[in-house]
Order: structure tokens, then C-alpha cells, then sequence
């Protein structure tokens, strides 16, 4: 089923649906397996790990082939007819099961109704999807670099963790794997109640489940996240300027920002904390105005993530 490209620093391989669940409305676990996962490995917890994922091009159809690929596979990919380039998306390793040629990704994906953008691929692949389906997958390979975890708290006393249903998955994973002695709060917004999950975490660390229950994106976890900073509440959708490509850690700026210019504000009362922030651009474009603008917390501890755009494919 698999070959294996053992040139590249990465997987870069097919792998098959092992087993599929539905957990809620919104979301569907998958157990993805191959024999090429038998190289999966990252130094120390996988926390908020990405990866990518390539969907066939034609639903039902075969996924991409990448055997025999080089360093320049990303060319000779893209230069492929559409139908048989398939769609690559990102989604977060929500855990890791078995060993050896047994290691299963487990990828919680979310399915959504149409917003008038279309479904996409990802989404659309995922409410179909049965055992033995294949696609392929792009993943680290141990003794190499990758990078794509963001979850970096340091030496962070408390930790804030926020995010919508596409962050749900880095977020269980993060709560998962803290040390016991980990404080701090984690705010997930889910579509509808049945969408809150079992999720294992330190006694220290808070979890507040917010079913949206038909509440416009992100106003409930916008809510949450400045009543937990004391912050006075405007509105979530407040916001002058969407930053399509938001993706800001204490050392990547999407806008350009000079990371070590950030100043901080001596003996802030937030200057313990860590966040991780991640879901719609524009949620977290207003979130981030909230803490970095308003509560002048230091850019260096705070990382925002806009994982999906409403309206835009993230082809
Ligand atoms: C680092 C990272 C990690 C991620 N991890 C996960 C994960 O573990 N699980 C997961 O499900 N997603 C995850 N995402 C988000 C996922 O990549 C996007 O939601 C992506 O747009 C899905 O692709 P698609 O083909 O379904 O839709 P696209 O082709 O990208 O978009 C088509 C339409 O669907 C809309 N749309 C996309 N996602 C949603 C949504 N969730 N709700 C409502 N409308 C939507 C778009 O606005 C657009 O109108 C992650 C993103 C990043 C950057």
C-alpha cells in the first residue's frame, strides 16, 4: 500500500483510513495508518504538531502518488492537472496510537454546513470517508526536523489556551500532554452542546466548554477569554481589519513585525501568562487586538493562529 521515500526529511507517503468515528455532530475521528508511519517521531510531547494532508482530486478517486518524489516534490506537484493533484489542507495530529508499522495518526476533522463558501475538499472528504479509503499524508520523520508545533509556553506560569472547533484538536492534544502540575484555563468553542468532548487534563488547568448553540462565531469564546483577563466585553465582530493570514508567535510575524522590537510592560499582572490562540482570522484577529492592543499583554507570550478563513478556501 505505502512506499517509502527514505531521501526526503519528511513523510511524505499514502496512508488508508483504519477506523472511522463519529464522536459529535461536528466532529469525526480518523485513524490513519501505513507502513511509513513507522518513521513518524518528533523530539518530546507532539502538543499542537501539524500536519498536511492530500485529498484525492475526485471524490472517491486515488489519491495522488508521490513514489520516487525528491527535494523538488513540491514543484513537480503543483504542476500536476488539478484532478490529479488532489487538495492538501492542514489539520493537528490529535494523537499518535501503536508503534512500528502499526503507528496511527488520529485526526479529528470537522464537518460544517455549507456557508455559502462551498464545502471544501477537507470537509467534504471527511463526511464520506469509510475504512480503506486512502490519502496521503505529510508528516515528520523522526531524526529530522519539521518544526509546526507553535505550543511553546516557557517558563509561563499560567496558560491560556483558546479556540474554536478547527483548534479543538490542538487544544485536547495540549491539555493531554502538560505536566500535572500545569496551571492555567483552555476555552473551546464548539457549535452545539453535543459537541463538548471528554478530554483528559491537569486539575490546575480549567476547561470551559462554549456550545455556540447559534451564537455568531466566536462571540462566546470572545466573551470568555476577556471576562477571564478582566477585560470589559465589546463586540467579537468589532474588528476594523481582518488579517487574512494571521499567524503571529513569539517568533514569526505574518505581518512583518519586527518579534524582538515587542516591548514589555514591567510588573504587567498578565506578564506570567502564556496564550495560544488559534481558529477563524477574524476571531482571532479581534482576540488578538483584545490582549496585545488593549491589555498591552507582550507579543512574545502570546501566539495567534488563524487556521481557517470564513468565505475562503485554503487551497
Ligand atoms: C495549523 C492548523 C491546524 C488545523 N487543525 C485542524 C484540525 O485538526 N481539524 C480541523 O477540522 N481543522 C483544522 N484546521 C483547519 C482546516 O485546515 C480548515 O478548516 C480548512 O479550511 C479545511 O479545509 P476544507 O477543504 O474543508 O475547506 P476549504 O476549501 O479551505 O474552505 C471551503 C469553505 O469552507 C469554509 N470552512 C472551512 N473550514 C470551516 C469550518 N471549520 N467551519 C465552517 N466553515 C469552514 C471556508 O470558509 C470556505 O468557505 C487546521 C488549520 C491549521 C492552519
Amino acid at each position: 500500500m505505502t512506499t517509502t521515500q527514505s531521501a526526503l526529511p519528511l513523510i511524505l507517503d499514502t496512508v488508508e483510513v483504519m477506523r472511522v468515528d463519529r464522536l459529535s455532530p461536528s466532529f469525526v475521528r480518523f485513524e490513519l495508518g501505513g507502513a511509513c508511519l513507522a518513521e513518524f517521531g518528533v523530539e518530546g510531547p507532539t502538543y499542537d504538531q501539524r500536519i498536511k494532508l492530500v485529498f484525492p482530486g475526485v471524490p472517491g478517486g486515488p489519491p495522488p502518488s508521490f513514489e520516487g518524489v525528491d527535494e523538488s516534490w513540491w514543484e513537480t506537484w503543483q504542476s500536476r492537472p488539478a484532478e490529479e493533484r488532489g487538495h492538501l489542507r492542514t489539520y493537528t495530529i490529535r494523537s499518535v496510537v501503536g508503534a512500528g508499522v502499526d503507528t496511527r495518526l488520529v485526526v479529528d476533522i470537522v464537518v460544517h454546513p455549507d456557508d455559502h463558501g462551498g464545502l471544501g475538499p477537507g470537509c467534504d472528504w471527511a463526511a464520506r470517508a469509510r475504512v480503506g479509503d486512502q490519502l496521503v499524508v505529510l508528516a515528520p520523520r523522526r531524526g529530522h526536523e519539521y518544526g509546526g508545533i507553535e505550543f511553546r509556553p516557557g517558563t509561563a506560569n499560567r496558560l491560556l489556551l483558546a479556540g474554536d472547533e478547527t483548534a479543538v484538536p490542538a487544544i485536547c492534544a495540549v491539555l493531554e500532554q502538560l505536566p500535572v502540575n500545569a496551571r492555567g484555563a483552555a476555552f473551546l468553542e464548539v457549535p452545539v452542546g453535543a459537541d463538548v468532548l471528554t478530554v483528559q487534563h491537569p486539575e490546575g488547568v480549567e476547561v470551559v466548554w462554549l456550545p455556540r448553540d447559534g451564537a455568531a462565531h466566536g462571540t462566546r469564546l470572545h466573551a470568555a477569554v476577556r471576562d477571564h483577563l478582566g477585560a470589559p466585553f465589546l463586540s467579537a465582530t468589532d474588528v476594523d481589519e481582518v488579517d487574512p493570514d494571521l499567524w503571529e508567535t513569539p517568533t514569526y510575524s505574518s505581518s512583518g513585525e519586527d518579534v524582538d522590537s515587542a516591548v514589555a510592560v514591567v510588573g504587567h499582572d498578565l506578564d506570567d501568562v502564556y496564550a495560544w490562540i488559534a481558529g477563524e482570522s477574524a476571531v482571532v484577529t479581534g482576540l488578538r487586538r483584545a490582549l496585545v492592543k488593549e491589555l498591552e499583554m507582550d507579543r512574545r507570550q502570546v501566539a495567534f493562529m488563524g487556521y481557517w478563513r470564513r468565505g475562503v478556501s485554503m487551497a
